[in-house]
């Protein structure tokens, strides 16, 4: 298996253009708007929203956040996720249940490109606690047929799993979590906001002055983006094998696997950006269509719709989805996807 040679920089995936840039906290009470940061999920969380209760609401994300982070965590034992890797089955909250209801269901759709039981094969390469590694075969071999999304499954608010499976919800958590933000804001009357969950972007209405948020792409390889797209109502989630990844021997490993293989995925792309106005889905898209590549990843977008997507592949094409066609930017050159052209 060869395994992409990369210089690139850790940092996150999306950012706000100028003019609307949510890198500092803090807020101005009763101006109408407010900012604040969140350390959870592993990452740093920017929130920001206009409106008479702008503060108020971002507190109550904010406690959102925590309260679906200490859920969540695979790693922490008071976790519910914990529970179920743990014993096997459990009864957990209707939000977990949702969570792992959502992955499954983008498991069965993307023919298990995205695996929510990856977790022992994340381990083997010691993404957990950073103690990286490179397998030799036969332990991927021993420990693949741990994997397989089918040995879990959801009835009401009980999970159970077969087989010694385990769950890592690194993969969709985010996207779910920026989902329930955007609810929180709603319900609080909020109009106009933008969030920025360690890459997952998620905007909610127009900027105040009733234009479009811009959300740049980061060139996987550093410097410039590689473009910028105009949203409302829309997430933007970016997979890259950029984002995480530890160097062995002049070697890149990444931290997306692929189910099928057990090695991180090594399909043509430095990153897949994903839009939609569900942020779950774009989340486990995102992961999914990294897996596949571009060819498979567009016959994906051709047959099932509801997201669009930016693809940059290992020779630096990028390669853009029709629906974005009128809102993505950019100073290099880029080939847009219509649907009649996959076959
Ligand atoms: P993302 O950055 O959203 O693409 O998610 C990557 C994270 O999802 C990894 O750090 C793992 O925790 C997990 N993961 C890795 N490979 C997969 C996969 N094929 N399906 C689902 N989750 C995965
Ligand atoms: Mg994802």
């Amino acid at each position: 298996m060869k395994f992409k040679r990369l210089i690139c920089c850790l940092t996150a995936s999306i950012f706000i253009t100028a003019g609307c840039t949510i890198t500092e906290t803090g807020q101005s009470e009763g101006s109408g708007e407010a900012e604040i940061s969140v350390y959870a999920m592993d990452t740093v969380m920017n929130l920001k929203a206009y409106g008479s209760n702008a503060e108020s609401a971002l507190r109550e994300a904010e406690r959102e956040i925590l309260r679906l982070d200490s859920q969540l965590k695979r790693g922490s034992e008071n976790s519910e996720v914990y529970k179920i890797n743990s014993g096997g089955a459990a009864e957990i909250s209707e939000d977990t249940a949702e969570i792992v209801s959502r992955a499954l269901e983008i498991s069965r759709l993307t023919g298990g490109a995205f695996d929510i039981s990856i977790a022992p094969i994340m381990d083997l390469w010691g993404f957990y606690g950073n103690n990286f590694r490179v397998p030799a075969a036969e332990e991927i071999g021993m420990t693949l047929p741990l994997v397989g999304y089918e040995n879990i499954s959801v009835d009401g608010c009980a999970v159970s799993v077969k087989n010694e499976a385990k769950i890592d919800l690194g993969g969709i958590a985010k996207g779910f979590a920026s989902d329930r933000i955007m609810e929180i804001l709603r319900r609080n009357n909020i109009e106009s906001g933008i969030i920025s969950l360690g890459g997952n972007v998620q905007t909610l209405g127009e900027k105040p002055d009733g234009s479009k948020w811009r959300v740049a792409i980061q060139n996987p390889d550093g410097g410039a983006y590689i473009g910028t797209v105009g949203i409302s109502d829309m997430a933007a989630v970016t997979s890259g094998g950029y984002q995480r990844f530890f160097e062995r021997d002049g070697m890149v490993y990444h931290h997306i696997i692929d189910p099928k293989t057990g090695y991180p995925a090594d399909s043509g792309v430095k990153s897949v950006t994903v839009f939609s106005s569900d942020g779950t889905l774009a989340d486990g898209l995102s992961t999914a269509l990294f897996v596949m590549g571009l060819n498979e990843g567009l016959e994906y977008w051709r047959n099932h719709g509801g997201f669009d997507a930016v693809f940059v592949t290992d020779d630096n094409k990028i390669y853009v989805t029709e629906g974005i066609e009128s809102v993505f930017e950019s100073e290099f050159d880029y080939e847009i996807i219509k649907r009649e052209m996959i076959k």
